[in-house]
């Protein structure tokens, strides 16, 4: 059961949704500077940032949305509200992981809370899969 009503609940979604969308923007803006070309939300898996000739796979989760271990509280007031619904995002993670392995990409996960320090994260990337 929850107490909230749709408005609450979507104006915090809403919330934590375009709070989220920044660190995206810092990668993308960096990996551009760095000469990469890119596409967004690509193919059916809805990559973040794919860039298909390399089959690299980006994706930047949410430290909320995709259970970071380190920065996801799950709301203790709305607890069987929230509880499975992170659970099937995250299930939903390792299943769009396992595809597109299987189709032959890298897959890289970033966590939000990397790109606190975009240039080190962005380093690690192009030294791991893009060189
Ligand atoms: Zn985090």
């Amino acid at each position: 059961m929850d107490n909230l009503s749709q408005e609450t609940r979507s104006r915090i979604m809403s919330a934590i949704r375009s709070t989220n969308t920044k660190p995206e923007m810092k990668l993308r803006k960096m990996l551009f500077r760095h000469g990469y070309r890119y596409r967004v939300h690509y193919g059916k898996e809805k990559i973040d940032i794919a860039l298909p000739s390399k089959k690299i796979a980006i994706f930047v989760d949410g430290c909320f949305w995709h259970m970071c271990p380190k920065h996801c509280k799950i709301p203790t007031s709305n607890v069987r509200y929230w509880k499975p619904k992170l659970i099937k995002n995250s299930q939903r993670d390792k299943k769009k992981t396992k595809q597109l392995l299987a189709e032959g990409w890298k897959v890289v996960r970033v966590w939000d809370h990397e790109l606190k320090d975009v240039d080190k994260t962005v380093g690690r990337i192009i030294e791991k899969y893009l060189q």
